[in-house]
């Protein structure tokens, strides 16, 4: 069905997939004879705890998460996060993370407040065009785990290669790239994503961590909300969750196994990402501001000669009907977000009209 729908190319919020939102649409009114919308149901029903249950056993097979690991569904987005991740697992009070974007600055600056971080690599002298080497990092004895943001989503960059941590722990923001591929959940000690950049509506953050890290003898002032022990014990409801968001990630968990899972996810996103890249690479006119290999699949920064007409293009993409491109502004240019639920059309799309602008410029 035509909705009259956009291709929305935002870093996030962003698209959902519209089987998903047209499943959302149908239960509305009465999800499925309760009488009631998931939006006015008590967290504590039984159908409400099916949803959850499900959504955490989904998730599990999607991603093949060990049994060792914990699923955890929290409010207070990404950036929460940033801070609960040093207040539940520094013991020595020391960490190290990796500086590679907007997104590793910020978890920096937050870690900060709650014990030492070392910088231990930095792509800031090219304007995180790069990811550093991570392949030999000086790595101290008592280092409680090193932190990586695995795709910069405003600097468009991603690692090929996971960090040699030297038998520390790796911990990830996956946020921008959550489920767009494969992941060996194994390599890590605690993954972590806002969902509202490639899976559901914001509000929420999945956190997935190693059994045997979630500790019991913090700070008594750790916030009761962010003590992973505390949100584990209680099945991530130890005050009301975003049952919403639970509800659309659940659902889209479920449409991903239906799909062909995160192989066939990872295979259209590369061919997707690979149209964009292509034309970027042949294009006189627009450039990619990310060194090849660690150009991400997700986030496509690019950029013209001139700020002018870099404000130019975006003005005229959104005439045409293609929503949210311009780029960040630590970056400039534009930005075209093409997350799991962007089709191959609307890229196809884009860069007909990127092509069509350009040629009439020549
Ligand atoms: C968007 C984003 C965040 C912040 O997410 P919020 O849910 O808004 O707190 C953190 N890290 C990355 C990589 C992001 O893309």
């Amino acid at each position: 069905m035509n909705y009259g729908r956009t291709y929305n190319f935002s870093a996030g919020p962003a698209m959902m997939p519209e089987p998903v939102l047209e499943e959302i649409r149908d239960e509305m009114m009465n999800y499925r004879g309760s009488g009631m919308c998931v939006m006015e149901m008590s967290h504590r029903s039984k159908v409400f705890q099916q949803i959850v249950d499900e959504a955490v056993q989904d998730l599990r097979d999607l991603m093949h998460i060990p049994d060792n690991y914990r699923i955890l569904f929290l409010q207070g987005g990404a950036t929460l996060q940033f801070a609960a991740i040093p207040l539940n697992l520094m013991k020595n009070g020391k960490a190290v993370y990796i500086e590679t974007g907007a997104w590793s600055k910020k978890a920096i600056a937050e870690a900060k407040k709650y014990g030492e971080v070392i910088v231990a690599a930095s792509s800031k002298d090219r304007n995180f065009s790069y990811i550093p080497d991570c392949s030999d990092l000086d790595i101290p004895e008592d280092t409680d785990y090193v932190y990586i943001c695995e795709n910069e989503t405003i600097h468009g960059l991603t690692y090929q290669q996971l960090p040699n941590t030297k038998g520390h722990i790796l911990v990830s923001d996956q946020s921008s790239m959550f489920l767009s591929k494969p992941c060996n959940v194994a390599d890590y000690g605690l993954i972590y994503a806002g969902v509202q950049k490639n899976v559901g509506p914001a509000g929420m953050s999945v956190v997935i961590i190693r059994e045997d890290l979630i500790r019991e003898d913090l700070d008594p002032k750790v916030p009761v909300y962010m003590r992973y022990d505390i949100q584990d014990k209680n099945g991530s409801m130890y005050n009301t969750p975003n049952c919403w968001a639970i509800y659309c990630c659940g659902k889209v968990f479920k449409y991903l196994k239906s799909i062909g899972g995160l192989e066939e996810m990872a295979r259209r996103n590369e061919e997707k990402a690979k149209i964009l890249y292509d034309f970027l690479d042949e294009s006189k006119m627009f450039r990619g501001t990310v060194d090849k290999e660690f150009r991400s699949l997700m986030n496509v920064p690019f950029v013209t000669e001139s700020a002018d007409l870099d404000a130019e293009v975006v003005k005229a993409t959104k005439a045409a009907g293609y929503d949210n491109l311009k780029g960040h502004k630590s970056v400039g240019g534009l930005r075209a977000s093409i997350y799991n639920a962007m089709p191959k059309e609307g890229v196809v799309a884009l860069v007909e009209f990127l092509k069509k602008f350009e040629a009439e410029r020549q």
